[in-house]
């Protein structure tokens, strides 16, 4: 169980990465396979829903059609003069012609071009037929024989409206009470399209008829038209614009197009109920077919359901990194503290006992002395290098580290930090070439105690790290317009993987070799820290037990040294520097 958790705790971006990706690469999948779905069913169902507006639009229009029907051709009964037997019998006088006109003056409609009523009549019975003519322009009826009127009725208008109205007169000679009083379409001619409606009495017989002759073109104009762009905004809100109509006769030619368009006349149609049945109503969108428009919708939705799993993951994985960082943060300070306690403590103890000894006088011999008082010696500086190290990292931590720069010579400040690391070296069997520069070096503008403090670190590791070699290099030199200082060891060297990490804050490496020696972690952080307030750079190479060698590296060039008065540090604790400098050039 526990090595579960420790296999978790290690691979926790990896884990969480996986738990989180796997539900989502299937939820994108399932996505990906509805969407196909209903791209190859959305045509159709698009299709339908075009349908029904065209259906909307023709229930629109004949809704009108069969209300003003009703309401125009629905003139009283009354003005059908039924009396049998009627020796005074008159033909002009069989329809109350006033009472018709009263009515239809009254009920005037746009869409009817020629309006008549008819009656069959007769001395003894219903045998004469009558059918007059009236013109709602002009509000009067139309007698063909008296000259002078402004409309004349065609003959072949004539012979429609006695067809459209023969079934009804017949049923006034046989004084039948019809199934239905709905009006009646005959469109047999196209060019007279005529609505019919009965007249009924009070015992729902028949007495006469009343009729109208449709107008094409107020249809179209009048009423289409306007249902067209009546509804569209409410059936297509963003692209009411793009919806073409049009209307086919029965040989496919174009009889109306509400706007301009090329290319297909129709995508999807509907058939005129009623009236105008023989016409064809059609509709499509202007840039896309439906199936264009399907295939859009599956990959803007596909788009965008990628895209917010991206991020998605993207803000898992950031998340994930940070509490996978934070893991190992907490845990490499942890290791620190046991480190330190470890570093401070043996020191400690070794000076307390060779203190205890020399004050007992249990010390014999000059030699055996000043060998105890090099220990209590070399002791107490690891002591101070280390702490040293901690009071500078908090320094760092809190951005409260500050520098005094001052025109100095790298040779000399490596000199005398050898000199006084010598007793180390020593005590440990270490011999140390320096190799000097050909030339003299130019003067640098640094912090002598804080490069000295670099350069033990950096001598310290060489001889903790050096396994069984005991010699190291430090070399001085002038590098592109830097000094550098470099120390290089015949140790167990570092895995190519680690080398950008053994800056970090805490870090170690955490192979066998390296668990044997005890360190915080601080050295190298403080190391790149300080060179980096240099304006400079630390570099390593290194081979897997051959050795390493650190190199600093710090600019002799006037612009790129530090600035006297509070410079941007570049840290690798991530806090501004303060550096404060004394002389500078
Ligand atoms: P420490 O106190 O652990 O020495 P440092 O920051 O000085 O902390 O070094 C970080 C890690 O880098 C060390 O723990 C060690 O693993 C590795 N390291 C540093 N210097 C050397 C070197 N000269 N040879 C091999 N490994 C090194």
């Amino acid at each position: 169980m526990s090595k579960f958790r420790e296999f978790f705790r290690q691979n926790l971006l990896w884990v969480g990465l996986i738990a989180v990706a796997i539900p989502l690469l299937a939820h994108l999948w399932l996505q990906y396979k509805s969407l196909s779905q209903l791209e190859a069913t959305l045509p159709y169902q698009r299709k339908a829903y075009l349908r029904r507006y065209l259906f909307e639009v023709v229930k629109k229009v004949i809704t009108t059609y069969e209300d003003q029907a009703e309401a125009t051709l629905g003139v009283p009964s009354t003005a059908f003069n039924h009396k049998y037997p009627n020796p005074d019998y008159d033909p002009s006088t069989a329809i109350d012609f006033k009472q018709v006109q009263e009515h239809f003056s009254k009920h005037q409609f746009k869409g009817a071009r020629l309006q008549f009523v008819g009656i069959i009549s007769g001395r003894d019975e219903p045998s004469y037929v009558t059918i007059s003519f009236y013109d709602p322009r002009s509000g009067t009826f139309i007698y063909p024989k008296e000259s002078g009127q402004s409309k004349q009725v065609e003959m072949q208008e004539r012979s429609a409206a006695h067809a459209a109205a023969a079934n009804w007169m017949a049923m006034i000679m046989t004084k039948s009470t019809p199934k239905s009083l709905r009006p009646t379409v005959d469109e047999r001619d196209p060019k007279n399209r005529i609505i019919v409606r009965p007249i009924v009495n009070d015992q729902s017989q028949v007495v006469g008829v009343a009729g109208m002759f449709l107008d094409d073109q107020v249809f179209l104009n009048d009423y289409l038209t306007p249902a067209i762009a009546e509804l569209a905004p409410s059936w297509f809100p963003d692209e009411y614009r793009d919806v073409i109509v049009t209307v086919l006769d029965q040989q496919d030619k174009l009889v109306f197009a509400n706007q301009q368009y090329e290319g297909k006349a129709f995508e999807v149609g509907w058939q005129f109920q009623f009236i105008f049945t023989d016409w064809f109503l059609g509709i499509r969108m202007r840039h896309m077919t439906e199936e264009e428009w399907s295939r859009r919708y599956f990959l803007t939705n596909l788009a965008f359901s990628a895209l917010t799993a991206l991020v998605l993951i993207g803000g898992i994985v950031l998340a994930l990194r940070t509490a996978s960082r934070a893991m190992k943060l907490s845990q490499m300070k942890a290791d620190f503290v046991s480190n330190v306690s470890h570093e401070l403590r043996t020191p400690l103890a070794s000076i307390r006992v060779f203190g205890e000894f020399l004050k007992l006088g249990r010390v014999k011999g000059e030699i055996k002395v000043r060998e105890y008082g090099e220990y209590i010696e070399t002791e107490s500086r690891r002591l101070t290098q280390l702490i040293n190290n901690i009071l500078d990292f908090s320094k760092i931590e809190s951005g409260q580290k500050t520098y005094q720069f001052e025109q100095a010579d790298v040779e000399q400040v490596v000199n005398e930090t050898l000199k006084t690391f010598e007793i180390v070296l020593d005590q440990h069997g270490f011999t140390v070439h320096l190799e000097k520069p050909q030339q003299s070096l130019p003067p640098v503008v640094i912090d002598q105690e804080a490069i000295a403090q670099a350069f033990i670190n950096l001598l310290d590791n060489a001889v903790k790290y050096s396994g069984e070699a005991t010699e190291i290099n430090v070399a001085l030199g002038q590098q592109n317009g830097f000094v550098t200082i470099a120390v290089r060891d015949f140790g167990i060297g570092i895995a190519s993987e680690e080398r950008e990490k053994v800056f970090e804050k805490f870090y170690r490496v955490g192979n066998v070799l390296v668990h044997d020696v005890k360190g915080s972690g601080l050295g190298l952080s403080i190391v790149k820290h300080i060179i980096e307030a240099h304006h400079g750079k630390v570099t390593v190479e290194s081979e897997l037990g051959k050795g390493s060698t650190f190199v600093l590296h710090l600019p002799t060039d006037a612009g790129s040294m530090p600035k006297p008065v509070n410079p941007e540090g570049n840290s690798a604790f991530g806090h501004n520097l303060q550096i404060s400098s004394q002389t500078g050039s």
